[in-house]
C-alpha cells in the first residue's frame, strides 16, 4: 500500500539539485508529494516565498500533478494535517543535520504522535551542496550550475548584487 501524500518542508533559500534529488527519489513511493515552503517571519530569506515557490514549481513540473507546491507559516504539524497527510519527508546529509533534524522530529512526533517523519540519505553527488553554499558562491559571482536547477541559477545571477548570506541554511 502507498502512503498517500507525504509534506516535504523546507526553507529553500534557494532550492538545489539536492533537494530535487530528495524528491525524484521519494515519489516512487507516495502518490503526491506536498513541497511546503516555509515562511519564517524571523528570518531574513533571499527570495520571498512566491518567489521561491514559483521557482520550485518550474522545476518540478516534469513531476505533473504528483509534486505540488504551497507555501506556509506556522506549524509544520498543522500545515501536514491541513493536507491531509501524515508523511513529513526531511534529507540527511552528514552527521551534523542529525541533531537538529532529530530534534525538530521528536518536537513535531511530541506535539502529533501520528504524523511520522520519514528520511531519505542524500545522495552522494550532492550531499554537500547547502543553499547557504550556493549563496556564498553566487554572492562572489562563482558558477552554481550542477548545484542548483537551472531555472535557480538563473534567478540567482539576476540577483547576484543583492546576496547576502544571512543564516546557514
Ligand atoms: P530547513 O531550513 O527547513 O532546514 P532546507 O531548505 O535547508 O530547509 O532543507 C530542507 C530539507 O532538505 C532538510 O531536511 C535538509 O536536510 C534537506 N536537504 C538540504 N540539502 C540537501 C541535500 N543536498 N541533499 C539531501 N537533502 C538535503
Amino acid at each position: 500500500m502507498q502512503a498517500a501524500i507525504a509534506v516535504y518542508p523546507g526553507s529553500f533559500d534557494p532550492f538545489t539539485n539536492g533537494h530535487l534529488d530528495i524528491i525524484s527519489r521519494a515519489l516512487p513511493f507516495f502518490q503526491r508529494i506536498i513541497v511546503g515552503v516555509v515562511w519564517n517571519p524571523n528570518k531574513q530569506p533571499l527570495f520571498s516565498s512566491a518567489e521561491r515557490v514559483d521557482m520550485i514549481q518550474q522545476v518540478c513540473q516534469k513531476f505533473g500533478e504528483r509534486v505540488e507546491v504551497l507555501s506556509f507559516t506556522g506549524l509544520l504539524v498543522d500545515f501536514v494535517e491541513s493536507q491531509g497527510a501524515r508523511v513529513v519527508l526531511r534529507g540527511l546529509r552528514a552527521i551534523s543535520d542529525y541533531e537538529y533534524e532529530g530534534q525538530l522530529a521528536l518536537t513535531n512526533r511530541h506535539l502529533r504522535p501520528a504524523i511520522e517523519t520519514f528520511f531519505l540519505m542524500a545522495r552522494e553527488e550532492v550531499s554537500y551542496v547547502s543553499s547557504s553554499m550556493v549563496k556564498q558562491v553566487a554572492m562572489f559571482g562563482g558558477d552554481v550550475s550542477g548545484l542548483v536547477p537551472a531555472v535557480v541559477a538563473e534567478r540567482l545571477r539576476a540577483q547576484e548584487s543583492k546576496v547576502v548570506v544571512s543564516d546557514k541554511n
